[in-house]
This record gives C-alpha cells, sequence and structure tokens, in this order.
C-alpha cells in the first residue's frame, strides 16, 4: 500500500493560523512581536528566503523589520547592529540570513546575539539547554519535523530513528530532538560504510544531506516513516528532496514531499519562535 503523505504544506498552514490568534491576543495585552531580519548582500537565495520570512511574519499580525547590509559591510559593524537589536523592546527575534561574506566569522554573529532573542535557536545557549532537555529555542527545521511527526501522531519512544546529515543546523539537532523523545538514534554521514545497513533499519528516516534523490527504495525499511528534509533542483531544474519519492512512497509507511512537506514547517516554526520570545517579556 503507498505512503501516507504528510501534507506539510496543510499542517503549517493550520499552525500559521493559531500562532496569529495568539498574536491578536497578545497585541491586545500591548505587546507586538517583533522579528528582525538581517540580510548582508545580495545573495539571490537569502534574499528569496528572507522576503519569504518577512511575508510570513507580516502575514501572522507581527511587525517585522529588514537590516539590509552591503556585502563589504566590515564585522565589527554587523556585531554592533545585532548588539543595538539585543536593547531595542520591539525586536523579540534576531534572525542574521546565512550564509555570510567570507569575511564575516559566522561563529561570532551567533554568539552575538541574545540568546533570549535566538529564534533560529543557533546559539550555544540555546543548544546546550536542547541538549540538557531545558526549555530553548529550537532550532526551526528539526523543531518542524517534530511538529510534523506529532500532528501526524506518529509516536517516537523506542523508535529507531535514523538520520542521514549531520550538519549543526539539521542533522544534529534533529537527532537530539528525537533522543529527547526517547528514540534510538543513529547518525549516519558522508563517512558512514554501509548506508543502507543502517537507514534499512529505521523506522523514522530523516534524509538531510541535500543530494536529490539520494535515498531510495532499497535504503527504506517497509512501513517506515521517511522525512524528506532536503531541497534540492533534480537535471531538469525541478524542486526535489534527497528521496526519490516514487519509489520510496510504494515502500514507506509515511512519507514527506517535497515541496510542501518539512519546508513550509521552517518558518513556522520561525513564528512560533518569535511569539515564545515575545511572549516571555509577558
Ligand atoms: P550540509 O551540506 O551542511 O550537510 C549535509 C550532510 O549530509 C553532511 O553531514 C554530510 O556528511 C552528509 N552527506 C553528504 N554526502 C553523504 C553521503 N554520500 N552519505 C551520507 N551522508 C552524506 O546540509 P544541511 O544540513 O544544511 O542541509 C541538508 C539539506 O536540507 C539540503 O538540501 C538543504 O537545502 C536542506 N535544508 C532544508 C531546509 C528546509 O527548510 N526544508 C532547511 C535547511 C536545509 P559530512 O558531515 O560527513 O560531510
Amino acid at each position: 500500500m503507498p505512503a501516507k503523505i504528510i501534507n506539510g504544506f496543510e499542517i503549517a498552514k493550520r499552525k500559521r493560523v493559531e500562532i496569529a490568534l495568539e498574536v491578536e491576543q497578545l497585541k491586545e495585552k500591548g505587546v507586538t512581536p517583533g522579528l528582525a531580519v538581517i540580510l548582508v548582500g545580495d545573495n539571490h537565495a537569502s534574499r528569496t528566503y528572507v522576503s519569504n520570512k518577512q511575508k510570513a511574519c507580516q502575514e501572522a499580525g507581527m511587525y517585522s523589520l529588514l537590516v539590509e547590509l552591503p556585502e563589504s559591510v566590515p564585522e565589527a559593524e554587523l556585531l554592533e547592529k545585532i548588539r543595538m537589536l539585543n536593547t531595542d523592546d520591539s525586536i523579540h527575534g534576531i534572525l542574521v540570513q546565512l550564509p555570510l561574506p567570507g569575511h564575516i566569522d559566522e561563529t561570532k554573529v551567533i554568539d552575538t546575539i541574545a540568546p533570549a532573542k535566538d529564534v533560529d535557536g543557533f546559539h550555544p545557549i540555546n543548544i546546550g539547554k536542547m541538549m540538557t532537555g531545558q526549555d530553548a529555542f529550537l532550532p526551526c527545521t528539526p523543531y518542524g519535523v517534530m511538529v510534523l511527526l506529532e500532528d501526524s501522531g506518529i509516536d517516537i519512544p523506542g523508535k529507531n530513528v535514523v538520520i542521514v546529515g549531520r550538519s549543526n543546523i539539521v542533522g544534529k539537532p534533529s537527532g537530539q530532538l528525537f533522543l529527547n523523545k526517547d528514540a534510538t538514534v543513529t547518525y549516519c554521514h558522508s563517512k558512514t560504510k554501509n548506508l543502507k545497513e543502517h537507514t534499512s533499519k529505521a523506522d523514522i528516516l530523516v534524509a538531510a544531506v541535500g543530494k536529490a534523490n539520494f535515498i531510495t527504495a532499497e535504503h527504506v525499511k517497509d512501513g517506515a516513516v521517511v522525512i524528506d528534509v532536503g531541497i534540492n533542483r533534480n537535471e531538469a531544474g525541478k524542486l526535489c528532496g534527497d528521496v526519490a519519492f516514487d519509489e520510496v512512497a510504494e515502500k514507506a509507511g509515511y512519507i514527506t514531499p517535497v515541496p510542501k512537506g518539512v519546508g513550509p514547517m521552517t518558518i513556522t516554526m520561525l513564528l512560533a519562535n518569535t511569539l515564545k520570545a515575545a511572549k516571555s517579556g509577558k
């Protein structure tokens, strides 16, 4: 039987309505959640991501501030801008769109964002809190994956979860969130030997590799839940994930499509984190 499709687009839409309602209630108490997005340079993809985030913010009734800085901006000037936003009461969340130009140290930039405004969940304080199971801003994509599973009624405790990919923004935090929910977690990466041996044992398989059609039916156990985080272009230039959707959907129990799977959840969780930041001051 073909897999059930986890429709991230519909789930995200529903969550955004809930967020907008809460924003409205908060505004009645005199607080408008505010998100500042810093865009350095003129990278086309970054500009698209930023404008999508701004649009979502406005649709949720939040205040959205775009800070545009030239590609050549000195690192010190960017850090100063972040410090100003850290103390700006109209701003509850700060996001610096990555990647940054080569002369700027991304680690320093992330470390400068006040942890209480780090709605991307990349600051070491938030990562440490997440690791130790404390309340934290969770990184948006892994957080979105967990909400997709929860919303789809998929149980996590005791499950074998295999994450393919170990980046700091997707793979590693995803595994940690599953561990926090009592899963048994395996991380795979480019040095993993016999990848299939690992992935075929997964009750829940998360692909965060960045390679089109990388996960095929032979990697997947019958009835597994397959979460495709990848966003790639195939040879025909069409948007696709890391999972060979058609063949894997024949074997899996659940699957997320690309587009309309994990992608829409990432911005939704950014809104959720911004709302949480705004509420925490109240
Ligand atoms: P990275 O390039 O930072 O990480 C890719 C990971 O895949 C690395 O850990 C790498 O291993 C691993 N990998 C590469 N080749 C192989 C292989 N042959 N076998 C096993 N593992 C391999 O990517 P990101 O984590 O940032 O992103 C992953 C994908 O998710 C991308 O397509 C990206 O566009 C997408 N993405 C989607 C988001 C969304 O909102 N849906 C948000 C963020 C990302 P190693 O560490 O050994 O190099």
